[in-house]
């Protein structure tokens, strides 16, 4: 069972569902040729795909295209069934930083026919997470700088200002449509710079005052 982990609090919850936020920056939508949704843009990862810091993401043999896209990690504390923008942070339990790892030729190809994404974005080590810290920690989670880099190069340096929708909207509108529970997680979206990552390659994602992660890379 994957486990999300607060050390400041001893606290620990397994973790339950992954919901993602596609397109929340706009310029990385921008980047990607999309348009800027009006509403959140949602899809999941399983549980399954999580790895720690440390541990290594192995890109499936179907795909030739794997990207990193750092996120904002939002851990739920407490259940959040249809609650407004004005209760939503009170289910927030933490954050953390998160890495989407994508295959852009399969979410490409997929797209291009009308089909889900997830084999894209769900696959096993597809969700690197680092440890959380206590929402009351964090200030403001719309002050954060986000950082990535691989190999030692800077690739993703943004900040979570430019959240088109932002954490309480997300909760509020995602605990609308399925519950939120304690453990669940969600994924804020990524600022732009996106790109490719191949084996061999080691990434270094960072978000200000919650966390890192060292992610090697390998081939499935
Ligand atoms: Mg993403």
């Amino acid at each position: 069972m994957k486990t999300a982990k607060i050390p400041a609090t001893n606290q620990e919850f397994p973790i339950g569902k992954i919901v993602c936020l596609a397109r929340n920056y706009a310029e990385h939508a921008r980047e990607l040729g999309n348009e800027t949704p009006a509403s959140p843009v949602l899809f999941m990862k399983p549980a399954s795909a999580v790895i720690s810091d440390g541990e290594a993401v192995r890109i499936p043999a179907y795909s030739r295209e794997c990207h990193y896209e750092v996120e904002l990690a939002v851990l739920i504390g407490k259940t959040a069934c249809k609650v407004s923008i004005d209760q939503a942070m009170a289910h927030v339990a933490g954050y953390g930083v998160a890495i989407d790892m994508t295959l852009r030729d399969v979410q490409n190809q997929l797209k291009s026919k009308g089909l889900p994404w997830e084999i894209a974005k769900g696959f096993d080590t597809s969700c690197p997470l680092s440890p959380f810290v206590p929402a009351a920690s964090v200030a403001d989670p719309h002050g954060l700088r986000l950082c990535l880099g691989v190999n030692g190069e800077a690739r993703q340096d943004g900040t979570s200002a430019d959240m088109i929708h932002r954490v309480p909207q997300i909760v509020s509108y995602i605990s609308g449509i399925f519950t939120l529970e304690p453990g669940d997680v969600i994924l804020t979206g990524t600022p732009a710079g996106v790109g490719q990552v191949q084996a061999g390659d080691v990434m270094e994602a960072g978000i200000s005052g919650v966390g890192t992660l060292k992610i090697p890379v390998s081939q499935g």
